[in-house]
């Protein structure tokens, strides 16, 4: 089971865009960073304390502080 929690040991507030599992080739390997989507830094659609935003039909995150 693959899981995106645990990757954002330093604030990063910059809108990155976000990484959809479907995106990922055969081997589950991010488009990004070309290694697996489940210990890349990308940004899922689905990920707790992270904010949201579209544009141009593109979703876009970035981490919010969590406490
Ligand atoms: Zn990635």
């Amino acid at each position: 089971m693959k899981q995106k929690f645990r990757h954002f040991s330093r604030p990063n507030n910059t809108f990155a865009k976000v990484v959809f599992a479907v995106e990922c080739d055969e081997d589950g390997n991010c488009p990004n960073c070309h290694i697996d989507y489940a210990e890349c830094p990308c940004l899922g659609p689905t990920m707790p304390n992270v904010e949201y935003e579209w544009r141009n039909g593109i979703m876009y995150g970035r981490k919010i502080a969590d406490d």
